[in-house]
């Protein structure tokens, strides 16, 4: 039980909240979600979930300029595809009216005022945590001044940035965000739903609280830079004397070798250094899909990651491992040749073909049997041969014995090579007695390789991915350098492959292992004459 579960667990003993438990997730909708925002979704559903309680989707779009319906889709598609669906749907911006009559009452108790000064003004009188700052000129405006001002705020009276509605808490707090705080800015932007129906805009401290009370959510989970803005949380729900959520923070997910900050990845996305959000490279939701990361992956990633007090980062190798192990359960298995060399088998027959049985998860019998085309010339793998080979080395060598996997056992009897003198093709003698499935075939050879056959097959794009940063904590700003200097200008290795020519768009599986390289699936350029297939990770680390 993490500490979340032992809060809300006291809390349903007490008979607090009526023993309900409604948490939210709330997300603002200024880019796409990353695997950071997935720990928090898997965290508020799961929540909910466990505790027969409820959990909203509330995008937070109190920021006209940055959101976009874009962004707010996106949202939604990840979420269902993490397998959540919320109770409800709502928008920070369907409460602007209640957010404004609140913001009316405060004024009218003396509890608010509109403030005159300068952006620069305020922050200079705010002053620093150790001193008392200094109360703004403005700060003793009569309750009426500051509801006529208020309301010709409102009324779109003056410019952006010319004044704004501040709480009157006190000066002198070591807690700056008590320091007076911003309530209202003045903003004529076009919002993209509430269009030009405003142009002041509540703050997020504001307005996240009171958002949170007025669907009735019970425990408010955020990330630990806003612990710092809880008695702030706390005194709006207070001063208004509105129903109380509980704030309660957790450490974010920082993961090595990735940066996550929506503002970031929106850097590297504008700036093309990724193909879109979506890149298999990049750590949104969408590129972890792209990728081949299946639902269950992350939410058992999350899971393993638990939850903590304390920031930390997490080895990015667990998300992988996360994946290898469902993929290892879901993958259909297929054979895919990545780097080819010719190998023919001089004493089978020139016109004959048969077909192999081969399992297509041997994790999973439902999943059956295919059959694989099986002929003379075959690709094999440039790897998994060497000319002259060291005792470690069990694979093809000249002499040597491997099988062929669902076929038979060869020995290879020498090479041919070009000018470069590079082998354009193996030799080799297949042993008919040695076929898979045959009782005599339990003849002992110490490696099993993969291939396809040369006359079927088709050949797609394989997209191998590399880590998009080169160091563990790109996002350290140390020595003046910034994320951008740290890209792996290799993350992205092109190949074209041999694959089972039996693989097509139309009836191609979400997750494929190619048989000892790796999990592989189709990417969404492909077309049906051209397939395209992106690593999703290799079979060890
Ligand atoms: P970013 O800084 O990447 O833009 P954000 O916190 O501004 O993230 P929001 O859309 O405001 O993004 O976040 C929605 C929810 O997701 C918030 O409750 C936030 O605390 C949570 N969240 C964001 N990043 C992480 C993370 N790395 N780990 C855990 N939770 C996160
Ligand atoms: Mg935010």
């Amino acid at each position: 039980m993490n500490f979340i579960e032992e809060i809300i667990e006291k809390d349903l003993t007490e008979k607090k909240n009526d023993c309900r438990v409604h948490t939210r997730f709330p997300p603002e909708p200024n880019g796409y979600l990353h695997i950071g925002h997935a720990k928090s979704i898997c965290l508020n559903f799961s929540l909910a979930e466990k505790y027969n309680g409820k959990c909203n989707l509330r995008f937070d779009d109190t920021n006209p300029v940055k959101e976009d319906v874009e962004y707010v889709d996106s949202i939604k598609e990840d979420i269902t595809w993490l397998g959540f669906s919320w109770a409800a749907e709502y928008y920070a911006s369907d409460y602007f009216e209640q957010l404004y009559q609140w913001a009316e009452q405060l004024i009218g108790e003396g509890l608010a005022y509109v403030d005159d000064q300068t952006q620069e003004e305020i922050s200079q009188g705010r002053g620093v945590p150790t001193k008392p700052g200094i109360e703004s000129p403005y700060r003793n405006r009569s309750i009426e001044e500051n509801l006529d001002l208020f309301r010709r705020m409102r009324a779109g009276e003056f410019p952006d940035g010319s004044r704004v509605l501040r709480a009157k808490i006190g000066m002198s707090s070591p807690n700056m965000h008590m320091r007076d705080p911003i309530m209202y800015r003045i903003l004529h932007a076009d919002h993209h739903r509430t269009g030009n129906r405003w142009c002041i805009y509540p703050m997020y401290d504001y307005a996240h609280g009171q958002c949170d009370s007025i669907e009735g959510i019970t425990h408010s989970i955020c990330t630990l830079e806003f612990e710092i803005h809880r008695p702030l949380y706390d005194w709006f729900c207070e001063a208004l004397h509105i129903h109380h959520p509980q704030q309660i923070e957790f450490a974010r997910l920082n993961l090595s070798y990735t940066i996550m900050s929506k503002r970031k990845l929106m850097q590297l996305v504008k700036e093309k250094q990724v193909m879109g959000w979506d890149d298999p490279r990049m750590p949104t939701i969408s590129g972890l899909r792209r990728r081949g990361f299946t639902p269950k992956s992350i939410r058992t990633f999350a899971e393993t990651v638990g939850i903590a007090k304390r920031d930390n980062i997490i080895d990015v190798n667990l998300l992988e491992f996360c994946a290898r192990e469902d993929l290892n359960k879901v993958a259909l298995r297929t054979m895919a040749v990545l780097d080819p060399v010719k190998l023919i088998i001089d004493n089978y027959p020139t016109d004959q073909m048969e077909q192999m049985q081969a399992t297509n998860n041997p994790e999973d019998p439902e999943a059956g049997t295919r059959q694989v085309p099986f002929s003379r010339e075959l690709w094999i793998e440039r790897a998994d041969f060497r000319e002259v080979a060291d005792k470690k080395f069990y694979r093809l060598t000249v002499g040597g014995e491997v099988r062929l996997k669902y076929a038979y056992i060869i020995t290879c009897t020498g090479v041919v090579k070009n000018e470069a003198g590079e082998i354009t093709e193996i030799h080799a003698q297949y042993f008919p007695e040695t076929r898979s499935g045959l009782s005599e075939s339990n003849r002992k050879v110490k490696a099993t390789i993969h291939w396809v056959s040369a006359a079927h097959t088709q050949t797609a794009e394989i997209r191998l991915f590399d880590r998009l940063f080169t160091v563990p904590e790109p996002d350290n700003d140390e020595e003046g350098k910034s994320f951008l200097d740290y890209i792996n200008p290799d993350s992205l290795i092109v190949k074209n492959g041999y694959l089972e020519e039996s693989l097509n768009l139309k009836t191609a599986a979400p997750y494929y292992q190619f048989e000892r390289i790796g999990y592989f699936c189709i990417d969404k350029d492909a077309t049906e004459t051209h397939l395209v297939f992106n690593k999703t990770v290799s079979l060890k680390q």
